[in-house]
């Protein structure tokens, strides 16, 4: 029997096909560096060649994707597409998209709240047309300032009764600063004031090799989240994993992803840190990140830990259980 699969992970930047993008870019009449499609595919996809890094991968969102999807027109069409998308190839039923949406309204030339119900009606379509359920995500940017973060948890609580269920937290760790808790700390406040709007959490952190397990710890004491998004470094800190149980925080592991990012050497390492979070009674989920930019997509990833034995068949479909238990969607 086919799996139906959910992903809890998943950002909208790296998860519209090229040829939608192409096409909403010369919609657009937007001034492109390539002439061919072919040439534009490359631009776009995280070629192992091309990408050394986290930061070169969230580069090639933040110069062409999230640009391209910067329209109210845009962004509908992209959430719908990739709902879709992710229901055709992978019978994905339940999905969470992220995405960030003041890196949508072309530095405020567009109207917020334009951007948003503009997602929120591309959902709704993809939601009517595939019967599946989905919920969104706004990232907060460990790049921006404090007041900017603030606005975009005021917009998640406004529209949270619209199909907006959480927040999370994302941007490079390429500042070890930037995971320390006292800078963790600075988004307290704001962490705060979701949870008690009925928001739920979840925060990118312990994803780059070199940051340790300290950000995994200052995240889950600070800002409380009820997801971490990768947090594969905690596999290396026994204090870290123990935290995770404690609280019952579950980690959002993006095989595809951190192999292409190099944040793991390889299947062996990716293998030894999904069976220690296993062995440690650490819940983990499986999910990709983002499928077009990495090639890859729901079904593969989960084909990826099963064909490399990383997880038996059971295991698997535990970590679809947590998924759907964890899920910010609400179970009614
Ligand atoms: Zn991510």
């Amino acid at each position: 029997m086919t799996r139906e699969l959910i992903d809890l992970h998943i950002h909208v930047g790296g998860a519209v096909a090229p040829h939608i993008l192409w096409a909403i870019a010369h919609q657009h009449g937007f001034k492109l560096p390539v002439k061919s499609y072919f040439e534009f595919v490359d631009l776009i996809t995280a070629s192992p060649d091309k990408v050394a890094s986290l930061d070169e991968y969230l580069k090639i969102m933040h110069t062409w994707t999230e640009k391209i999807q910067s329209s109210p027109m845009a962004i509908e069409r992209s959430v719908y597409e990739v709902i879709g998308k992710e229901y055709r190839s992978s019978r994905v039923t339940q999905i969470e998209l992220r995405f960030n949406p003041m890196k949508r309204n072309l530095h405020s030339e567009l109207d917020l709240d334009h951007i948003i119900h503009a997602a929120i009606r591309g959902m709704d379509q993809a939601m009517l047309e595939y019967g599946v359920k989905a919920c969104l995500i706004f990232c907060l940017a460990r790049e921006f300032d404090h007041r900017l973060n603030s606005i975009i948890v005021d917009k998640a609580i406004k529209y949270r009764h619209r199909g907006v269920r959480g927040i999370d937290l994302a941007g490079t760790e390429s500042h070890a600063l930037e995971l320390k808790p006292e800078v963790v700390a600075q988004y307290e406040d704001l962490f705060e004031k979701a949870r008690k709007a009925g928001l739920k959490a979840t925060v990118h952190t312990g994803e780059t090799r070199g940051t340790g397990a300290e950000g995994v710890i200052a995240v889950i004491e600070k800002l409380k989240p009820n997801r971490i998004g990768h947090g594969i470094r905690a596999a290396y800190d026994e204090a870290a994993m123990k935290l995770i149980k404690e609280r019952d925080v579950v980690l959002e592991v993006c095989p595809t992803s951190n192999l292409q990012t190099k944040a793991v050497d390889g299947i062996k390492e990716l293998e030894h840190i999904v069976r220690t979070f296993w062995d440690r009674g650490v819940k983990v989920t499986i999910n990709t990140d983002g499928p077009y930019l990495l090639n890859t997509d729901m079904r593969r990833e989960i084909d990826l830990v099963e064909n490399n034995r990383i997880l038996t068949p059971e295991q698997i479909d535990q970590t679809l259980a947590w998924a759907r238990e964890y899920s910010f969607i609400p179970k009614s």
